[in-house]
């Protein structure tokens, strides 16, 4: 809005991507990384993707029994440990809040009633957070998180939905992938001045020309920051997310809209901008603080080891009319060629506390 007495001449203000395209022409490409980091907050920050009616849906949108099955994994952890005072319940990226509610009302049933602590950045889906727990205390980052008690995390889709940066081959080295100008002036990759070899672990580094190295330098940094905390203070995290076990070579980012994939370079900020995890890579960051990695196992084991099976029928005969309903967001969640392996469950664990059910 103009001021108050100001004379408009008609001038409209600019949308993200034309701000972003100007701010490209007049500064020079910018890194990978740093696109997907303003191109996700925009795109997060500004609307809610989940569900039929959005871009893409989530094991906890499907059904129940994924937030049920897992908050009961983690407060069965919880009462192995033998421990008194509660712990936090935090979620990484909620989402719409799904998976806690029902991970938080399964827990209750289970005798355990945490605070709800949720990391998240994007002021559209706090509302839909609160509106689902409404005691939920929300933070930007994980730093603030509570530091007097045991920390339960859970993380859903979120370490995918972080900037990764890539690297490429070039007969001259690995280079950084940039984001610039292309025909036209649109948005495009292109291959950086900056030599990034140091990046590239040892033994891919001979890969052939146009080789791509990806790596999540924010979610290794939050995995190292949780572990510390929970190294100090107790506690478990469970990642849930489409990823490999690395280190790999190969391009994996996407763009998704409406439910198919998009071009990553069109359209910056309508589209969710989503790269593989690399579960090695926090584990290893858990690991170097001492704690327990159990995992990744596919997400079908998981939640077949956590009684998925028994829970559908149980939900099926209390509503008979749903029951094949029921039944397909079951295999959904579980079948090899639905979510079931290409989605994988990390937990990382306190040095004394017990294996979390469904990793072996
Ligand atoms: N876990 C939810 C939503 C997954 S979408 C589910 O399974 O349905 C990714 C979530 O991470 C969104 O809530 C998004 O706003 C949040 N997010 C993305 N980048 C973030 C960041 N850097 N810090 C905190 N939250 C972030």
């Amino acid at each position: 809005m103009p001021e108050k007495g100001a004379v408009s001449f008609g001038r409209r203000e600019p949308g993200f991507a034309e701000r972003l395209v100007r701010s490209i022409h007049a500064g020079g490409p910018i890194s990978l990384a740093h696109y997907i980091a303003q191109v996700n907050s925009h795109y997060y920050g500004t609307r809610n993707p989940l569900g039929a009616g959005g871009d893409f849906i989530t094991a906890p949108e499907i059904s129940q029994m994924f937030g049920e099955l897992t908050g009961l994994c983690l407060a069965d952890v919880w009462h192995r440990t033998g421990m008194r005072e509660p712990p936090c319940y935090v979620e990484l990226g909620p989402g719409r809040g799904t998976l806690a509610a029902d991970a938080l009302r399964a827990m209750q049933q289970a005798r355990l009633a945490p605070l709800a602590h949720f990391v998240e950045t994007s002021p559209a889906l706090r509302a839909h957070q609160s509106a689902a727990v409404a005691h939920a205390k929300f933070h930007d980052d994980v730093d603030t998180l509570p530091t007097d008690r045991p920390l339960l995390v859970v993380a859903n889709e979120f370490f995918d939905a972080l900037p990764i940066a890539q690297a490429i081959r070039t007969e001259d080295g690995w280079r950084e992938v940039m984001v610039g100008l292309g025909e036209g002036g649109a948005l495009a990759p292109l291959t950086g001045e900056r030599r990034v070899d140091a990046r590239v672990p040892q033994g891919l580094r001979d890969a052939a020309p146009g080789s791509i190295h990806e790596s999540c330098v924010v979610g290794a940094t939050i995995m190292m920051t949780l572990a510390r905390r929970i190294a100090r203070q107790g506690g478990v995290m469970i990642a849930i997310d489409y990823g490999y076990e690395g280190p790999a070579l190969g391009d994996t980012l996407q763009a998704v809209r409406a439910h198919t994939y998009a071009d990553v370079f069109a359209d910056p900020g309508e589209n969710d901008l989503t790269a593989h995890v690399d579960f090695t890579l926090l584990g290893n960051a858990a690991r170097q603080e001492g704690l327990g990695v159990h995992g990744p196992v596919g997400q079908g084991a998981f939640l077949e080891r956590l009684g998925i099976g028994a829970r559908a029928r149980t939900l099926a005969s209390a509503q008979p009319e749903r029951a094949e309903e029921i039944e397909a967001a079951r295999h959904r969640l579980v079948a090899p060629d639905a979510m079931g392996s290409l989605f994988k469950v990390l937990a990382v664990t306190h040095p004394d506390w017990p294996a979390p059910e469904g990793f072996a």
